[in-house]
């Protein structure tokens, strides 16, 4: 996977503001049909730390 840099550090899969999970999935904010800037899409492999 290539470096994917992340500053939700709150995720379990973050080491070192890197995201460090084999693989991630992203969508678009499930209100929308079509997303028009990055704000409108989101990180659906994120889990909290434990
Ligand atoms: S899973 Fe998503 S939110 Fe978590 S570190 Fe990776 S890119 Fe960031």
């Amino acid at each position: 996977m290539p470096d994917i840099k992340c500053s939700v550090t709150e995720c379990h899969y973050n080491r070192n503001v890197m995201c460090d999970a084999s693989m991630i999935q992203v969508a678009r904010d499930a209100q929308l049909s079509n997303a028009k800037n990055s704000d409108q899409t989101k990180c659906e492999t994120f889990k909290p730390k434990s």
